[in-house]
């Protein structure tokens, strides 16, 4: 088996399996009862806590814990937008190509009366601050950017844009969704200059069901649900402890080795796009340099060959890659809409997401599973 869809999700590491299973087995105590089940059951949150603050940065009260990045990102929004969104402030700016956890709470924000910017990419797929900062006037109060796109993988200068607004607009709420960057791409959290940050576990070899929002101390925001006391009574609800503690001990194991596992990332990239590039008829929809693209994430389309197709063809041969972002669950993609890449081309879009475990071998074997494919399924 050859597992190609990482930026869809990961699997779960040995530690976070483990620490999971000590969860349910044995410390399966409400963390809000007062008995020793309990206190054990609310320690494994206050170690994933701490351990999840540590590698951003930060002191563990910013650390909210969700169900996930998507519930992350609908906090973010939901709640700022409560809070600070006024009369005279009614401008939110994000970019084109957003998750849909982002945008589609945006559209219904939208349908509230609120105005929303979409910055779109340049001609080549790159987006640029100023057209950030362009948009910058008094009614604005939010701006939302994700760190790494997930369908093509751009890098969108966040840092720049949030460290610029901060400056000359000090009282505008800065979030960022950081999901395919989180323990991929180094980044800072002060430097980044984020007031709201989302993180899921899935994505960095977690449990799926559940992910953090990082809440900078003067934010307020307003919770999505009513209920007890939990997370600072932000989010109420018994916590998810057996994935909450699994997260915590994945983001220990992935933080070791960030920068090492990087570079290596790169060399898979650059094979996969050597052995690629010698393919007829290949297109690709990210970027070769790593500045402005993760290494995780290389798109591309095969021209004559619908995404669907190869999917299967290579599910055959028990390769697993994606087409688009496996969120849209075969729906046409907007965010290749959004880079103008070519409805006949966008049709074709496969996405390979690497982990530490992929090897240059699996790369060699999907490239000759898709020449064999142009073969069968193109010149029949
Ligand atoms: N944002 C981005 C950029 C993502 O890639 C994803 C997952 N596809 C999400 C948010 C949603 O994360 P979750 O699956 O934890 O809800």
């Amino acid at each position: 088996m050859i597992y190609l869809d990482n930026a869809a999700t990961t699997k779960p590491a040995e530690c976070a399996i483990h620490a999971a299973e000590l969860c349910l087995k044995q410390d399966f105590g409400n963390p809000s009862s007062l008995h020793r089940f309990g206190l054990n059951a609310q320690l494994h949150i206050d170690l994933a806590r701490k351990q999840i603050a540590e590698s951003l940065g930060t002191e563990p009260e910013r650390i909210i814990f969700t169900s996930g990045a998507t519930e992350s990102n609908n906090f973010a929004l939901r709640g700022i937008t409560s809070v600070y969104g006024k009369r005279n402030k009614k401008k939110i700016i994000t970019s084109a190509v957003e998750h849909a956890s982002v945008r589609n709470t945006l559209d219904e924000l939208e349908k509230q009366g609120y105005e929303i910017i979409r910055v779109q990419p340049d001609a080549q797929g790159r987006f640029h601050a100023e057209d950030f900062l362009s948009q910058l006037d008094e009614q604005v109060f939010f701006i939302s950017m994700m760190l790494v796109e997930n369908e093509t993988g751009r890098i969108l200068p966040v840092q720049e844009v949030f460290q610029k607004v901060r400056k000359r607009y000090p009282e505008i709420i800065l979030h960022c969704d950081a999901v395919q960057a989180y323990m991929k791409i180094p980044f800072k959290l002060k430097t980044l200059s984020a007031d709201l940050l989302s993180i899921s576990a899935h994505k960095i070899h977690g449990i799926k069901g559940t992910g953090a929002l990082f809440v900078r101390k003067s934010v307020r925001l307003k919770p999505l649900l009513t209920g007890g006391k939990q997370e600072n009574a932000l989010r109420p609800g018994t916590e998810a402890v057996p994935l909450i503690s699994a997260f915590g001990e994945a983001v220990s194991m992935m933080k070791k080795n960030i920068s090492e596992r990087l570079t290596n990332t790169q060399k898979k990239k650059a094979f996969l796009w050597e052995k690629l590039s010698a393919l007829p008829d290949i297109y690709f929809n990210s970027e070769r340099e790593n500045a402005f693209s993760s290494p995780y994430i290389v798109n591309f389309s095969v021209k004559g060959i619908r995404s669907e197709i190869m999917l299967h063809y290579l599910e055959q041969k028990e390769i697993y890659v994606s087409s688009g972002s496996a969120c849209s669950k075969g729906a046409k993609s907007d965010v290749l809409s959004a880079y103008s890449i070519l409805e006949n081309l966008a049709d074709s879009a496969i996405r390979v997401s690497f982990s530490e475990e992929t090897t240059e071998e699996e790369l060699f074997q999907l490239v000759q599973a898709i020449e064999e494919a142009q073969k069968n399924l193109i010149h029949q």
